[in-house]
């Protein structure tokens, strides 16, 4: 991704971050936008090319848990699939 990972940890622990994570959840009436009958939990990155600088839905979106467990499962999360999402 660019970014080591410590410093990226450190973002992601940042109140910047939970700041802007509370905001794009909030543009789904914090919906899981997978399972939208679900509350959204998470805030994830669709990809890693703007970080600090995310555009919701561009380059965020809000998950359950549940979604955001899928989501990151080896399988798919590995896959040669998801690289064009992570431009
Ligand atoms: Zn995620």
């Amino acid at each position: 991704m660019g970014w080591h990972s410590v410093e990226y940890t450190e973002y992601i622990k940042s109140p910047e971050w939970k700041e802007k994570s509370r905001r794009c959840r909030q543009l789904t009436q914090n919906r899981c936008c997978l399972f939208p009958w679900r509350r959204s939990r998470y805030c994830h990155h669709m990809n890693y090319s703007h970080l600090k600088n995310e555009i919701p839905i561009r380059d965020t979106v809000g998950l359950s848990i549940t979604a955001h467990q899928i989501v990151h499962l080896e399988f798919l999360w590995k896959s040669p699939l998801r690289k064009a999402v992570n431009v």
